[in-house]
């Protein structure tokens, strides 16, 4: 069986992925706050995770991995949307308002990761549906004596009663204090401490506790909800590594506090960041564009996708037209090489090998490159196919233009031909600017002539011919 490494935020180093139970791999992802459009950020580790998934799935059979990806359905963002639509005079209650927006957020989030290729996992848990297994897992911390309520509606973690803390991301606590922003409240024991569960409004949506009326701190649910799905203990947790702290340490906190038997995740996976011009993409900085925004003005889902792909997860990367036009010419020509051909039977083992390695993906697609001709196009396709490219459903953009390119090439080909023999290539000539006018790519060798479209190819100039 193929042997995957990754790399293991908490060991700092590569580690081959050993499941717990082979016939079951769990694999718990942190999915997005459903407040608004997911934006090109936001779209990365979906992009990772799912050729995680597909290669988890090569591996250990399709019926042997369960990838779950929550929705955070429970944020004062969404209930400041809301509020919005509210003021604007929306009918509704606010409550009701609120469901309308997380639905048609969650709707429009399918939507636009679906069309970068991403497979649907096999639990997509929201938040609001698990509020009973957060309030036991509360009330188990409060009786472990890892959590306290302050009498006011608030329950507060107490991070010193976890002596891990940190461990995740190698940082002291006092580090973290003086490197993140922490909110220093009167109810806290110690500043660390963070929420676990908060009053509500009774507008806002709020369900009933021990603690009164109230709702959830962001952190729990991820721990409630992966506990539910997985259990005590479960193979791989990924996200952003923006998450690592607080959000992923708070996890481990409340997890293993709450089930010290487990393991909670065993690999820790996070990808860099989305920059622009360097920094974080991101809502709060206002650099940002949405994936339906790229899709709109024509880049297709694919192209973006591979784009993702020619970066290594862990390494930050950058949106550039460039690199789109660049991988929209490479997709039309696979895609053309590919035409009417039957797929080998199996992935080409040296892209399973790159894949394998920490999802060395820059490494996979050098191997599809490799493959990219018409004696291996069988290769090339089922390869392509195990990281998420080159399948039928991704495939409506490239034939919106007949890129049938070998009626052209027969013509060429024949042209040059009489040309050795009349020794006039005024035809010949006429017929290859014509095809370099059109954005093709004129390819010839002894035996033939090859065209290749390129990114600016466009066909109706080929009438001319
Ligand atoms: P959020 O809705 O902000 O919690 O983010 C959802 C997911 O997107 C999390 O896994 C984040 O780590 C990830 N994320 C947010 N911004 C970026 C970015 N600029 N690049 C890559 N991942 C991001
Ligand atoms: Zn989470």
């Amino acid at each position: 069986m193929t042997t995957i490494k990754l790399h293991n935020t908490r060991t700092r180093g590569k580690e081959v992925l050993d499941p717990l139970n082979p016939d079951d791999v769990r694999l718990y992802l942190c999915g997005p706050t459903v407040y608004d459009r997911a934006h090109l950020g936001n779209a990365r580790p979906v992009v990772v995770f799912d050729v995680l998934y597909r290669l988890l799935r090569h591996v250990y059979g399709t019926n042997h991995v369960t990838y779950a990806r929550n929705f955070t359905d429970v944020d004062d963002k969404i209930n400041a949307t809301a509020l919005a639509r509210k003021e604007a005079g929306a009918p509704g209650t606010l409550e009701e308002l609120v469901q309308e927006r997380t639905e048609e957020t969650i709707s429009w989030y399918l939507a636009d990761m679906g069309e970068l290729g991403a497979l649907e996992p096999d639990h997509m848990p929201r938040a609001t549906a698990y509020i009973p297994q957060m309030i036991a897992m509360i009330e188990d911390l409060i009786a472990k004596g890892h959590a306290y309520a302050d009498g006011a509606g608030h329950v507060l973690f107490s991070v010193k009663s976890y002596k891990d803390y940190g461990a995740l991301s190698g940082r002291s606590v006092d580090d973290m204090i003086a490197g993140a922003r922490v909110e220093v409240a009167d109810n806290k024991r110690d500043p660390m401490d963070f929420v676990l569960w908060k009053p509500s409004t009774d507008e806002l949506p709020g369900w009933d506790s021990p603690w009164d009326r109230g709702r959830p701190g962001w952190h729990i649910e991820c721990s409630a909800m992966s506990h539910e799905l997985f259990g005590d203990s479960f193979d791989i947790h990924g996200g952003g590594n923006d998450l690592m702290f607080p959000h992923h340490e708070n996890e481990i906190a409340q997890s293993c506090c709450a089930h010290p038997e487990g393991d909670f995740a065993k690999i820790w996976l996070h990808n860099e960041m989305l920059q622009v011009e360097g920094k974080k993409m991101s809502k709060s900085l206002g650099n940002f564009f949405t994936v339906r925004d790229l899709l709109d003005q024509g880049y297709p889902g694919e192209v973006i996708r591979l784009v993702f792909l020619q970066t290594h997860y862990r390494k930050p990367m950058d949106w550039t037209d460039k690199k789109a036009k660049e991988a929209e010419a490479t997709l039309r020509k696979w895609r053309v090489l590919t035409t009417g051909i039957e797929p080998a039977p199996t992935a080409a083992a040296a892209v399973i090998e790159a894949l394998s390695d920490d999802l060395n993906t820059a490494g996979a697609l050098a191997e599809l490159h490799k493959l990219a001709s018409t004696e291996t196009a069988a290769d090339l396709l089922t390869s392509a196919r195990l990281l998420g490219l080159l399948t039928d459903d991704l495939g409506t953009w490239a034939q919106d233009e007949d890129h049938d390119l070998s009626h052209y090439e027969n013509k060429l080909f024949e042209a040059r031909q009489l040309a050795m023999e009349t020794k006039n290539f005024a035809e010949v000539d006429r017929l290859k600017s014509t095809l370099v006018d059109a954005g093709v790519e004129v390819r010839m060798s002894k035996t033939g002539v090859e065209l290749v479209p390129g990114p600016s190819f466009d066909a109706s100039k080929l009438d001319a011919i």
